[in-house]
């Protein structure tokens, strides 16, 4: 209808769920929310509207787009992210918000990867050899399976840094975000590393320390993606774009 304003939730806490929220916050028939889950203390400025925290469950997210009136339902979250999508998939048939899901098509082996996949963090943990050095680019929910490895030297990349003490035997802690080709490539050879250990994250915005293994011939261990329920299903933000303007 001309002159009503249609409301989308953004599921976000990606580069890609920003990305949308720019390219659609500045139309004026929308009202553009992006939900965060709090997970990182200074996220960086996202167009439109943020709300942080999560909604409670399956029927805290449906009170929410009942309550705010959201039209639809947009689940931008990494792939790896599977409760939140999972709620979003049950959210939406609970209230008959339509839902449309992001999901980037996983990375690829190319000539001169050295990949081993794995379905776990758990099978990850067992493929690397007796005293790796490893880098472990994982969120920091994710790193703890490997600390019962205490012949592993982990070189762990965090946001923000810890509150708990981490349990490794032998480990360094970089403060920072995933870095271009270079600096990926600075990284791996300054410390010696011999493994990456990383999730099958796809998109651009972590790809660098796959080229950076590549480049240096040091095998990944590549975490494939668990699978999850979607919506209608889009793989890139153009697509996604232009399905919703
Ligand atoms: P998850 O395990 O799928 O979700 C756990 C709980 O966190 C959800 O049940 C929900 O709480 C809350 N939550 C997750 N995403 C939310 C969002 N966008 N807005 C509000 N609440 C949210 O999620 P996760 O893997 O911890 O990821 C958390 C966030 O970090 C997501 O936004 C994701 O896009 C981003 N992220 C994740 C990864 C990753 O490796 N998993 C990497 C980069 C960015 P309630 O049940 O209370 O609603």
């Amino acid at each position: 209808m001309p002159g009503t304003r249609k409301s989308v939730l953004i599921l976000g806490g990606t580069q890609d769920a920003s990305e949308l929220a720019g390219r659609l916050a500045n139309q004026p028939n929308l009202r553009v929310i992006t939900s965060l889950a709090g997970r990182t203390a200074h996220p960086g400025a996202i167009a439109g509207e943020t709300r942080i925290g999560g909604f409670g469950g399956v029927n805290g997210l449906s009170r929410y787009l009942t309550g705010s009136q959201i039209d639809l339902l947009v689940d931008a979250t990494h792939p790896f992210a599977t409760k939140m999508s999972s709620h979003a998939a049950q959210a939406s048939r609970q209230t008959g918000v339509a839902l449309m899901s992001l999901v980037r098509p996983p990375w690829q082996p190319v000539k001169g990867d050295d990949w081993q996949s794995v379905p776990t963090l758990d099978a990850a943990r067992e493929a690397l050899p007796t005293e790796s050095r490893v880098f472990l680019a994982l969120g920091r929910q994710y790193i703890s399976a490997f600390s019962a490895r205490r012949d592993l030297h982990c070189v762990i990349r965090m946001v923000d840094p810890p509150v708990e003490i981490l349990p490794f035997a032998s480990m360094e802690l970089i403060l920072g975000r995933p870095g271009n080709l270079s600096e990926e490539t600075d990284l791996l050879r300054s410390r010696s590393i011999d493994h990456l250990v990383c999730r099958n994250s796809g998109g651009h915005a972590s790809y660098a320390k796959v080229e950076a293994a590549r480049h240096l011939s040091i095998p990944v261990i590549m975490i494939d993606r668990p699978a999850m329920p979607v919506g209608q299903l889009f793989q890139s933000v153009d697509d996604l774009t232009t399905a919703i303007l």
